[in-house]
C-alpha cells in the first residue's frame, strides 16, 4: 500500500469541514478589510528565498525542498509566503500604483521540519501583505486583522505579544549590546545558539532549545535601544493598537531574527494553549528593507501568516465545533428507473436554485434512502412515485416533524424554498 510521505496530511471528513469554514471566515474578513486575493507559485526561484528569508535562517539552512528541474534550474518550494508576494509585487511594478497594495493569501508551505502536532512538513498558511505604506495605522490595521480573524473563529484569550526592533540605527545599537551581554555565556547555550552568536544574534532570542534559560530571560531588551524617532512610532502603534481593542502585551523576548525586519514584530497566541510548543498561532513584522533587498525601489512593507493546521486543531478542542456537521437541505428519493428520471432532474434544479440537494446513486430501497437522509441530516424529503408522478404531484416530507404534503410537480423548487 503507498502511503502518504511523512509530514504530510490528509484533509478530509469534519477536519475538512472546519477547513471550509476557516477558508470562509478569512476571506469574508478579508473582503471587509478590503485585501485582495493573491496566489503566487508553490515554486521559485532557490535564490528568492536565500536572499529574502535569509541564510542564516533556519529554514533556509535546515529546512527548505530544493530541487534542480530538467533545465537544471536551482528550484524551492516555498517555505512562507512573503518572499513570493513581495517578487510579485516588484516583478510587476505595482510598487508604481497610486495606492498601497493589501494582498492575503492561503496557500500550502513546505519546510523540512521533524513532525509533530502543529508541526508539518507541508501545511498551510493564511497571511496578509501590505506594501507601498510605513504609516504606524498599517501595522495597527494588519495586526487587528489577525486578532480579528482569530476572534471570529471564536478562539478566546487571545494574546498579541509585541516589540518592537527599531530602525537601522536602534537595531545596530541593540545587536552590540546584546552580543556584549552573551559573550561569556555563550558557552553555556546550545549549539545552534553558538552558531548563530557568529552569524545571526538575535535569532539566539527566538531559541526553542534554550527558551527557558536565564542567560534569556536577563537579556537586553530591544526597546531599551530604540532611537527617539523608532520609540515614537512603536508607542503610536501601540495607541492604535489600544483604539482598535487588540489585547496585546510588549515582549522584548520577540524579535524574529531574520536580517530584513525593522520596528514592528508580533506573534499571536492563545493563552488557552500555552502548555504545547506549538501554540503560536500566527506572527509577522515589518520589512522595509527587503522590498531593497529584492531590487526594488524604496519602499515599505508588513505582513503576518497564519498556521491553518494549529487554528484547526484549536477549533477541534472548542466546544463550539464539535458539532460541525455535514447538512443537506432536501433529498430527493425514488424507486423505479421512470421516477429516477424526475429525481434526477428536481436534484438538478434544486442545486440550480441553491438548494443543498442529495439523491441515491447506490440503487438503495426506500429505507437505505431515508437511513442516508438521516446520515446527511436532510431537513426535507422529497419522495417520488409513479402514482403520484401521473397526477403531477410530487411528496415533500419535514424529515424532522414528519409532516408530509402533496405538491405539484412544477412547483417543487419553490415548496421546498418555501420550507427551508
Ligand atoms: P515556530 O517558531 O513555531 O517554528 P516559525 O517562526 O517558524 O514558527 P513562521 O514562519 O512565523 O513560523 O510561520 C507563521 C505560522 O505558521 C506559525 O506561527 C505557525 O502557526 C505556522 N507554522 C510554521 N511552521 C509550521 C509547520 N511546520 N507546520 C505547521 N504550521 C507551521
Ligand atoms: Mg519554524
Amino acid at each position: 500500500m503507498i502511503t502518504k510521505p511523512k509530514g504530510t496530511t490528509d484533509i478530509t471528513g469534519n477536519d475538512a469541514l472546519l477547513w471550509e469554514y476557516v477558508n470562509q471566515v478569512v476571506s469574508t474578513m478579508a473582503q471587509t478589510y478590503n485585501y485582495e486575493f493573491i496566489r503566487t507559485p508553490v515554486f521559485e526561484s532557490s535564490e528568492l528565498f536565500h536572499r529574502s528569508v535569509g541564510e542564516t535562517s533556519d529554514i533556509v539552512q535546515k529546512e527548505t525542498y530544493d530541487f534542480k528541474d530538467k533545465g537544471d534550474r536551482n528550484l524551492t518550494l516555498r517555505p512562507e509566503g512573503t518572499a513570493g508576494v513581495v517578487r510579485s509585487y516588484i516583478e510587476n511594478k505595482c510598487y508604481a500604483e497610486p495606492d498601497v497594495k493589501k494582498y492575503y493569501y492561503n496557500e500550502t508551505m513546505y519546510r523540512y521540519e521533524r513532525p509533530q502536532t502543529g508541526r508539518m512538513r507541508e501545511f498551510t498558511q493564511f497571511g496578509v501583505e501590505v506594501l507601498g505604506s510605513n504609516d504606524p495605522l498599517v501595522d495597527a490595521e494588519v495586526i487587528s486583522f489577525q486578532y480579528y480573524i482569530l476572534n471570529a473563529l471564536h478562539i478566546e484569550n487571545l494574546q498579541v505579544n509585541i516589540n518592537s526592533l527599531g530602525d537601522a540605527e536602534s537595531r545596530l545599537n541593540y545587536k552590540e549590546a546584546l552580543v556584549k551581554y552573551l559573550e561569556p555565556h555563550i558557552n553555556n547555550l546550545c549549539e545552534d545558539c553558538r552558531e548563530r552568536f557568529k552569524t545571526n544574534p538575535l535569532r539566539i532570542l527566538d531559541c526553542k532549545v534554550d527558551a527557558d534559560s536565564e542567560i534569556l530571560k536577563n537579556a537586553p531588551k530591544t526597546i531599551d535601544y530604540l532611537n527617539k524617532e523608532s520609540k515614537e512610532r512603536f508607542e503610536t502603534v501601540l495607541k492604535y493598537l489600544d483604539i482598535l481593542d487588540v489585547d496585546y502585551e510588549v515582549n522584548p523576548r520577540i524579535v524574529r531574527g531574520l536580517d530584513y525586519y525593522d520596528h514592528t514584530v508580533f506573534e499571536i497566541v492563545s493563552l488557552d494553549n500555552m502548555d504545547t510548543k506549538a501554540n503560536v498561532l500566527g506572527a509577522g513584522g515589518r520589512y522595509n528593507k527587503l522590498i531593497k533587498e529584492l531590487d526594488g525601489p524604496e519602499s515599505y512593507g508588513i505582513g503576518w501568516a497564519c498556521g491553518m493546521d494549529r487554528i484547526i486543531n484549536m477549533l477541534k478542542e472548542i466546544n463550539l465545533y464539535k458539532d460541525v456537521k455535514k447538512q443537506v437541505e432536501c433529498y430527493v428519493m425514488y424507486v423505479s428507473e421512470e421516477e429516477k428520471m424526475y429525481a434526477l432532474e428536481i436534484t438538478q434544479n434544486l442545486r440550480l436554485n441553491g438548494v443543498v440537494t442529495e439523491t441515491d446513486c447506490l440503487n438503495k430501497g426506500l429505507k437505505g434512502q431515508f437511513k442516508q437522509a438521516d446520515r446527511l441530516n436532510a431537513k426535507l424529503l422529497v419522495i417520488l412515485n409513479n402514482e403520484d408522478l401521473s397526477k403531477g404531484l410530487v411528496n415533500i416530507k419535514d424529515n424532522a416533524t414528519k409532516d408530509e404534503e402533496k405538491v405539484d410537480l412544477d412547483e417543487v423548487v419553490e415548496q421546498v424554498i418555501g420550507r427551508l
